[in-house]
């Protein structure tokens, strides 16, 4: 039988076990493990993995704790704007979108640009358009608020600092605290074939219609039966720089590299040289997995049909 596998992640950053009362770090972990579990139920069935990155990446935007749907972070003009893209490796098939507004799912919008419009990328008014067209569930304000967010941002709304962080703390710990809440999964299925998907609320106290790595294709997702999908999380702008994500699976077209080598490659080297904070997780066609960060954490998880799971948050 063909193995099959998924990973996923709930954000990169400066996540110390110091930091971390012990019902948080529970709760963090249930929340991997739930949206795990419905990402690897999807793939036990005979689903496809872009079906299964899609049910990972639903419960992980419906959970409050993570900057992704409901509990994303405030721009500067005090609202939710979210952003999200899909990838399909089999036939590279893609959906994104940059700037929706109380799209509950916004990764299931993407998934529905992918499949159902002739287009890979819509944002801002007209990506919400589209969600109302294609019935999208759509939800008010209100379900998107967390009470630790709002306060996140109120203590940065009146500066011109903007933050990926999300820590419960003032201005001074926000900046020096940096944590990232995004969350994305890849997988591969039972017919070898990958997808990958990344979700986020962007950072907080954004403004100018900012958008980071997260929706673009080859930034910040990137599937290819042919080599890897791959989800990054972490400051965005150097990861557009380094077009992380496809950077991966150019080392290992062209370099032969293991998914492995080629992930280290990126998140140990030319990340870092572009003082890019952040990580990524990926599968390749034959169910390896991969999970790397050059930040103190990363919120990730992992299943494969050999029977192997981890749930982990600090540096092993
Ligand atoms: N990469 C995301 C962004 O820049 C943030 C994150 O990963 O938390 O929008």
């Amino acid at each position: 039988m063909q193995p099959f596998s998924i990973v996923i992640h709930g954000g990169a950053g400066t996540i110390l076990k110091e930091d971390m009362t012990p019902e948080l770090e529970k709760a963090y972990s249930q929340g991997l493990d739930e949206a795990l579990s419905a990402g690897y139920a999807v793939l036990e069935q005979g689903g496809a993995a872009s079906n299964a990155v899609k049910a990972a990446i639903v419960v992980l935007e419906d959970n409050l704790l993570f900057n992704a749907g409901r509990g994303s972070v405030f721009t500067k003009k005090g609202v939710q704007e979210m952003d999200a893209a899909i990838m399909d490796g089999k036939n590279r098939e893609a959906g994104a979108v940059a700037g929706v507004r109380n799209v509950r799912n916004p990764i299931e919008l993407a998934a529905e640009v992918m499949h159902n419009s002739n287009h890979v990328f819509l944002s801002g008014k007209g990506a919400n358009d589209f969600a109302i067209k294609q019935g999208i569930k759509l939800e008010p304000d209100e379900f998107f608020f967390s009470q630790f967010r709002y306060d996140q941002w109120k203590a940065m709304r009146d500066s011109d600092n903007y933050s990926l962080d999300h820590t419960h703390q003032g201005l001074e710990e926000l900046m020096k605290d940096k944590k990232f809440g995004t969350v994305g999964a890849a997988a591969c299925d039972k017919e070898g074939n990958i997808a990958a998907g990344t979700s986020t609320g962007g950072m907080t106290n954004k403004k100018y219609g900012r958008i980071g790595d997260s929706p673009i294709i080859g930034a910040g997702t990137y599937a290819n039966n042919a080599t890897c999908a791959i989800s990054c999380t972490g400051h965005g702008e150097p990861f557009i720089k380094a077009v992380a994500a496809y950077d991966v699976a150019a080392h290992m077209e062209y370099k032969g590299l293991s998914l492995h080598e080629a992930m280290n490659e990126v998140v140990h080297k030319k990340l870092i040289a572009l003082d890019g904070e952040g990580g990524m997780i990926g599968v390749d066609a034959k169910a390896n997995i991969s999970m790397m960060f050059n930040s103190a954490g990363m919120y990730r998880a992992m299943q494969h049909s050999n029977g192997q799971k981890v749930i982990s948050i600090y540096k092993d």
